[in-house]
């Protein structure tokens, strides 16, 4: 066939995407399954803390993970990216969100009181059309106190629908969560309409962090973004803390909360539990 032979004048080339491909689809599979079973799907935790009193746990973080026989430690911005292409993303959504709120019912049973935690969404995640049900049903089974179960997004969701978002944005704060607009910084945002969302929080990208003591120009952004926010009073939280000299600076632009290899990296739910009992 045409085709047939197209392949085999180009085998060079095509051979090498075929091999690409091949992992591709090996890993789809392999994701598909993870979902469906259960299997070597997890979350990891990262503390929030202040940034007055870097001891006082005030939010966590969900972060995904994936662990595969063959493929090893994937990470969640190429599992993500596969499930989003694939059209696995709103099963590994589902499963990831019950994960999450069966977490927090598991730690209030346990008489501890669990801090809320973010769960980030991707655009595809953010634009489905039964988003609040599913949280509202994830409320209810689970007997979530209002806030537990808050949100991050990024700004290229909400890229040109700054209208249909405010509806999304507005029901799921009806809940009582955070939500939070993630890599902040690094995105397409338009200054003009941030006011209009509602927001709770800015989460200031790794990579301003990282350049604090080093470059003058990410000290001024930051000074720009918490002066912004304070107006808006939005929180403002640094993510990617790596250094004491860095938490120093961020304390200096009352940034109010940090996240970082400093103070605590993301850890398994029962290592986070320490964290808990430690804080009583
Ligand atoms: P993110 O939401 O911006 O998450 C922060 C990332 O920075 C995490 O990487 C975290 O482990 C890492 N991090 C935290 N503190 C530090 C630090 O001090 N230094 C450095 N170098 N890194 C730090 P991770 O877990 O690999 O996740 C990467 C991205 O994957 C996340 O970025 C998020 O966009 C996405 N992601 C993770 N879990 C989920 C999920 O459940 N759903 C969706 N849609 N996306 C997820
Ligand atoms: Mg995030
Ligand atoms: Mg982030
Ligand atoms: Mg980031």
């Amino acid at each position: 066939r045409a085709k047939q032979e197209g392949r085999n004048t180009y085998r060079l080339y095509s051979t090498h995407l075929d091999a690409h491909e091949h992992r591709w689809l090996a890993m789809e599979t392999a994701l598909r399954n993870a979902i469906d079973s259960n299997e070597g799907l997890s979350l990891h935790y990262q503390p929030l803390f202040s940034s007055d009193s870097p001891q006082q746990l005030v939010s966590m973080e969900a972060l995904a993970r994936w662990q595969h026989p063959d493929f090893g430690q994937v990470s969640p911005v190429d599992f993500i990216a596969l499930a989003e292409r694939s059209g696995l993303i709103l099963s590994l959504s589902k499963r990831l969100m019950t994960m999450v709120a069966a977490q927090l019912r598991h730690w209030l049973d346990a008489g501890l009181s669990p801090v809320p935690v973010a769960v980030n969404l991707s655009a595809q995640q953010f634009w489905q059309h039964d988003l609040i049900t599913q949280v509202r049903a994830l409320y209810d089974t689970f007997q979530l106190p209002t806030g537990l179960l808050s949100f991050e997004l990024t700004e290229s969701i909400l890229l040109d629908k700054q209208q249909p978002a405010i509806k999304v944005l507005t029901a799921l704060r009806e809940f009582g969560c955070n939500i939070a607009m993630d890599d902040f910084g690094t995105g397409y945002s338009s200054l003009s309409y941030l006011h209009q969302l509602p927001l709770t929080t800015l989460k200031v990208d790794r990579s301003f962090i990282q350049q604090l003591n080093e470059n003058a120009g990410s000290e001024a952004i930051l000074a720009a973004i918490t002066g912004m926010a304070k107006g808006l009073k939005l929180t403002v939280v640094a993510e990617g803390v790596e250094t004491q000299a860095q938490l120093e600076a961020l304390r200096h632009y009352q940034v109010d909360l940090i996240q970082g290899y400093l103070t605590g990296r993301p850890v398994s739910a029962e290592e986070f539990t320490a964290l808990y009992l430690s804080q009583k």
